[in-house]
């Protein structure tokens, strides 16, 4: 099966020509797919070419298998089902600019962050830049009885967008194809553990998507207490990569760090921090932490987070703390993924 979902508005019509099509079927097919129509709903194609399309292709490779809604501030966790069985999960936020749709980039995740339930049984198999869209154009469908579309993208689902480098710069081109869901890049957040050589090649990639980095600590020693991929590179060495990004691109940088008991966040913790971070373009987001059982981590008080950051605001770093979204509906990364495989999920759909 050819998998429409992934491709430009070029190379649909290059495909539907090989099939034996008039190229502005192409055109057509394009369209419906970017508003999340399957095959029966292109009404403007003849029913036999339909009928054919969905012996040879798939225009929808994503559907929505469950979701569950937060009554605390409205955002909504959605478990999509994949074609081969596989399932990944999103995040759907409401923001008074928008709706911001937290994307996944891999069936689970190979970097090992303790912390982390998406990386519990390591990477199951990349995403194709089709399923990322797939995912958005899912989503699309779900808001559409509310007229609402999704605006905001942030590649913070699970798995590494840099580690599935080619689909992933792949999907953020189709995002602003012509009519297709034009959602502007400049809207678009990519997330990742700190994967160097890569970072660089997304500098040079010319696109303005805003760079995070899941920095979790102010030091190294600190860092390979939880993250793996600390042990591959430094955190001068993510640092360098950081100030080239901002140069090449203009756009500052945003460091994510999760709030852990005992590990990373003491007022020497914030100084520290502070001062390796001085003078760059960037901005903190403070998160606090997700516990996740299995790994035996726990956040830390309000009073904690509050005092970290006026250590940082003193030293004149950018900081916010994340809003925690979605608390009661496993908001944290791979956590409700895990409760439906492992059969602690009803399913409600
Ligand atoms: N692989 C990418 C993107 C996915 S995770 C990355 O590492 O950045 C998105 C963010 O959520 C990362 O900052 C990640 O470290 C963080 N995160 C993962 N599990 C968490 C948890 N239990 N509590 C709080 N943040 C968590």
């Amino acid at each position: 099966m050819t998998e429409l979902t992934g491709m430009t508005r070029e190379e649909i019509s290059v495909w539907m020509k090989e099939q034996g099509y008039p190229a502005f079927r192409g055109k057509q097919v394009f369209e419906w797919i970017h508003r999340g129509i399957d095959f029966d709903g292109m009404t403007n194609l003849p029913a036999v070419m339909r009928e054919s399309l969905k012996q040879t292709a798939v225009a929808q490779p994503v559907s929505i298998r469950l979701s569950r809604k937060s009554a605390l501030d409205g955002t909504e966790k959605v478990l999509y089902a994949l074609q081969d069985g596989n399932c990944v999960e999103g995040v759907i936020m409401h923001y008074k600019f928008g709706v911001s749709l937290c994307i996944s980039t891999q069936v689970g995740c190979r970097m090992g962050c303790r912390f982390c339930a998406s990386t519990l049984e390591g990477r199951i198999r990349d995403l194709t830049a089709g399923e990322m869209l797939g995912e958005v154009l899912a989503v699309n469908r779900l808001l559409q009885l509310t007229q609402q579309k999704v605006s905001h993208i942030v590649l913070m689902g699970s798995g590494e967008p840099l580690d599935n480098y080619q689909q992933v710069i792949r999907f953020l081109h189709l995002l602003r194809e012509e009519g297709g869901v034009k959602i502007s890049l400049r809207n678009v957040s990519l997330s990742t553990c700190g994967i160097v050589p890569k970072m660089y090649d997304l500098a040079e990639e010319d696109l303005p998507v805003t760079l995070c980095v899941s920095l979790h600590a102010p030091n190294d020693i600190i860092r390979r207490k939880t993250m793996p991929i600390a042990e591959r590179w430094s955190m001068e060495e993510i640092l360098e990569a950081c100030r080239n990004y901002i140069r090449k691109t203009g756009r500052r940088v945003i460091f994510e760090y999760a709030m852990t008991a005992g590990i990373n966040s003491s007022e020497a913790d914030a100084a520290e921090l502070a001062d390796r971070l001085r003078g760059m373009q960037c901005h903190v987001n403070l998160i606090p932490l997700n516990a996740v059982p299995e790994r035996n981590l726990q956040g830390v008080s309000e009073e904690s987070i509050r005092r970290f950051m006026q250590v940082l605001e003193d030293k004149h770093i950018s900081v916010t703390r994340r809003r925690e979204m979605g608390d009661d509906i496993e908001g944290a990364c791979g956590q409700l993924r895990r409760k439906t495989i492992n059969g602690t999920e009803s399913g409600d759909a």
